[in-house]
Order: structure tokens, then C-alpha cells, then sequence
């Protein structure tokens, strides 16, 4: 589902938030009006041929949002339901997201709409090479630098990478992030994102002034984000009690042990479905157990007005995009549940893309527990001044992250002018 009840696109949702924290922090009218504008939309078709020889035309997408803060950033989603609407919306957190997090970039966001489980991995290689062909002109080290999404992972990027080093004639890794690590990828990227909603939850934990060990977390998605989340969760001595996917969705009040189940989900096609360490609970209930943190890690638009009411959670740390609905917002904020929002929470995975970029450009590689300590450093600096706008504005963390990261592109708008 990519709509919500009240706003009838994604991308409407980003500027409902939007407005709100542009009024509060009374920003110029005319910098909301260029933010509330993507920089450019690109849409191509692509006609591939398939393995029983029909040729199939896939819809693919890349919405650069804004580049006032550096070059744009952002993944590529491989869903059915990607749209230009969805891309726009991913385009925009994306451009919030890396100046929350303090990255010298702007953001972007692109998408083919496609089943990835619907094809083979000759078709999604073809499909793939296509795309990034495509966008050519789009994709540059210095312009626009992709990374993996929903759907997609290093497989894809390794693929985009070599297509454009092909047509460019030369060997730039920093072109594309979230890449194998043989081939100029960063060590701790694969986990980054899992680590920031960590990061983010043991920051939050100690403003509650609740301890870690021994509270209790639900994560939904077991995906990327959703099982290495689970896993840091439990190391820090967290009790991860609830977790789903698509398939199927478990809870155990004793707690689950996540190493267990990301060893089931590796040896069971990369799904919970089957797994015997908890007991099987119905999708809808997952979100509404009984816990101290709610993680949800899969889709959009999962914390409704529907729900909201009946989320017992004291916290919520988003590992996805956009998992609250702006309906939500106020439900939530009205019960004193503290919510990290994404571009806040699962930045961690665009922090260590830009690490892998650095690395890239300077030819020379760092260590996991460097790549991880810089990491950490960076995540509990964007969750003080998170912080910190929040409190002085008498407002939501989610709202305190836009007007924080507002006050950047404010001055990067400001700065580089306009015709
Ligand atoms: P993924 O494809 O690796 O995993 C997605 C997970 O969600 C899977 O476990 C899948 O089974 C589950 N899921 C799908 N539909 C579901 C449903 N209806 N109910 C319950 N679970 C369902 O994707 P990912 O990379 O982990 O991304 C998850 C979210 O995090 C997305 O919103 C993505 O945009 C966001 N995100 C990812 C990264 C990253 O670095 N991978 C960074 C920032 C944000």
C-alpha cells in the first residue's frame, strides 16, 4: 500500500510534515516552495528480452529531489509498486535524511517497478544493465550516487557499476555505494542501517531514562534493516520478543533468539515462514504486542489511525521509510510515545554509503571498527541536535529532524542562489 487515507500521495505526506515544520521554524516561503519541488524526474522504459525469448517494457524511475547540499543520494527499490509518486516522496526523505545526518549530499531516489521474486537472476541482470544505461546521464561519482533499497542489494550494484564503468571507459567505484566489498565496498555497510536504528535506540532509551538490558523490542521486516536490527538489539541485552516479514510474523515473551532465527531465514530462502522459535501470531498483531520498542523495518504506511491507538510501545525507532502516516502523528504523539523518525533513524545506512564514497575517492580502505566508530559518532551527533531542535521548538522528534535538517538546506539555498 502506498497511499494514505487522508493524503492521496506519498509525496503529499512529506509535505504535510514539511509545512508543519516550516511554519514552526517560520522558514522562508520561497526555499519551501524550491523543497517542495523536485530539481528533476527522469522516466524511462525499458524494454528487455526475457528467458522464453518475449520482450517485456519495465517502467523505471530516478527522482533527483535537491543538490543544494551536495550531490544527490539515494536508492534504487525494486517493488511493484514503485511509481513516480513514491520515488518523488523517497527522493525527498532522502534529501532530509542526509542533512539530518550532517553528509555532504543532497537527495534522490529511483525504482523499477518490478517483482524481483518474479525473475530470474539472468532477467534482473538484463533488466538491471538496462536501467543503468538508462540513467547514464543521470548517475555520476560527483552528480547523483545510488545505493540498494528494498528489492535490490549488492548484486545489483555490482551490475550498475560495471555497465557504467563500460560506458564511461573508466573504473570509478565511487559512482554507486552499498557495493560487495571485493569490488570497493565499505566493511560494516551491510549492517550500517540496522546499526543507526541501534544507535538511535540507545539514545532514546537513555533520554526515557530507561535501561537497555532487559527491555523489550518487537521489529517488523527481517530483511537488511529488520534481522541485523534484531541482532544489535539483543547484543546491546535488549529482549527481542516480537518479529515478522511477509510470510509470517512470531512472538515469544521470553524472547527470540535472533541468531537462530537469521540462521532459519538463511537456510529457508531468506523468509521466517517455518520458524519454531516463537509462536506464530497473526501479521496485524505483531505491531500491537507487548513491548518497550517498536521497530518497524518493512513497508510504509504500517502505523495508521487504524493502529495507533493500539500500539502499547513507549518507543518507536523507524528502520523503514515513511512507516507512520501523518494521521498517525498526533495519536501517537498524544499517548507520549517517543518516536524517532526515519530520516533520523535509519540514516545509519546512507552514513556508511558515505564512508564507502570517501573510501572510494581516496583509494584507501578502513577497518570495520573504524568504519564502525565513526559511524556511531556520527548517529548520537544527529540524534543530539535532533534533540536539541525538538526541545527548543516544543515539538515531535520527527518534526525536530525537519526543522533541523531544514536549517541546513535553508543555508545551502540561501548560499548557492537561484537564476
Ligand atoms: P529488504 O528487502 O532487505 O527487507 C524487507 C523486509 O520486509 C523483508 O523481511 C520482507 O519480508 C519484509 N516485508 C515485506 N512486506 C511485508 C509485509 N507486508 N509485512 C511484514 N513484513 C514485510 O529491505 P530493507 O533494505 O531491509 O528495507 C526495509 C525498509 O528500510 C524500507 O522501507 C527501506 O526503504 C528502508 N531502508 C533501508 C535501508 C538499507 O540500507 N537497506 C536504508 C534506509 C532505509
Amino acid at each position: 500500500m502506498s497511499q494514505t487515507a487522508q493524503h492521496n500521495s506519498m509525496f503529499e505526506a512529506v509535505l504535510a510534515r514539511l509545512d508543519t515544520a516550516a511554519k514552526l521554524m517560520n522558514l522562508n516561503p520561497e526555499v519551501a516552495n524550491i523543497l517542495r519541488n523536485p530539481a528533476r524526474q527522469v522516466k524511462v522504459s525499458l524494454p528487455v528480452v526475457m528467458d522464453n525469448g518475449s520482450i517485456r517494457v519495465f517502467e523505471g524511475y530516478r527522482t533527483v529531489h535537491s543538490t543544494h547540499l551536495g550531490p544527490s543520494k539515494g536508492g534504487i527499490r525494486y517493488a511493484m509498486d514503485v511509481n513516480a509518486d513514491e520515488v518523488m516522496a523517497l527522493a525527498a526523505w532522502m534529501t532530509f535524511k542526509c542533512a539530518v545526518a550532517n553528509l555532504p549530499y543532497g537527495g534522490a531516489k529511483g525504482g523499477i517497478q518490478l517483482d524481483p521474486r518474479a525473475h530470474s537472476v539472468g532477467e534482473l541482470e538484463r533488466i538491471t544493465r538496462a536501467y543503468a544505461l538508462a540513467m547514464k546521464d543521470v548517475f555520476g561519482v560527483n552528480r547523483d550516487i545510488p545505493a540498494p533499497d528494498m528489492g535490490t542489494s549488492g548484486r545489483e550494484m555490482a551490475w550498475i557499476l560495471d555497465e557504467l564503468n563500460k560506458v564511461n571507459g573508466e573504473d570509478a567505484p565511487g559512482v554507486i555505494t552499498g557495493k560487495p566489498i571485493s569490488i570497493g565496498g565499505s566493511l560494516g555497510r551491510d549492517a550500517a542501517t540496522g546499526r543507526g536504528v541501534m544507535i538511535n535506540t540507545l539514545c532514546a532509551l537513555e533520554k526515557m531514562g530507561i535501561t537497555a538490558k532487559g527491555a523489550k523490542a518487537v521489529v517488523q521486516g527481517f530483511g537488511n534493516v529488520g534481522a541485523h536490527a534484531a541482532r544489535l538489539l539483543s547484543e546491546q541485552g535488549i529482549c527481542v520478543v516480537g518479529i515478522g516479514d511477509h510470510t509470517a510474523s512470531y512472538y515469544n515473551a521470553n524472547g527470540i533468539d535472533i541468531t537462530a532465527a537469521i540462521a532459519y531465514t538463511n537456510s529457508n530462502n531468506k523468509v521466517l515462514k517455518g520458524f519454531t522459535g516463537a509462536t506464530e501470531i497473526p501479521a496485524d498483531q505483531l505491531l500491537i504486542q507487548a513491548c518497550d520498542i517498536l521497530v518497524p523495518a518493512a513497508l510504509q504506511n504500517v502505523i495508521t489511525s487504524s493502529n495507533a491507538d493500539a500500539i502499547k510501545a513507549k518507543l518507536i525507532v523507524e528502520g523503514a521509510n515513511g512507516p507512520t502516516t501523518p494521521e498517525a502523528d498526533p495519536i501517537i504523539n498524544s499517548k507520549k510515545i517517543i518516536c524517532v523518525p526515519d530520516i533520523l533513524a535509519n540514516s545509519g545506512g546512507v552514513t556508511v554509503s558515505y564512508f564507502e564514497w570517501v573510501q572510494n575517492k581516496a583509494g584507501y580502505y578502513w577497518p570495520e571498527s573504524e568504519v564502525n566508530s565513526k559511524h556511531d559518532l556520527k548517529m548520537r551527533e544527529a540524534f543530539e541536535q535532533v534533540w536539541a531542535a525538538s526541545q527548543n521548538y516544543k515539538t515531535s522528534l520527527r518534526i525536530g529532524a525537519y526543522i533541523a535538517a531544514l536549517q541546513k538546506i535553508e543555508q545551502g539555498v540561501r548560499l548557492k542562489g537561484a537564476y
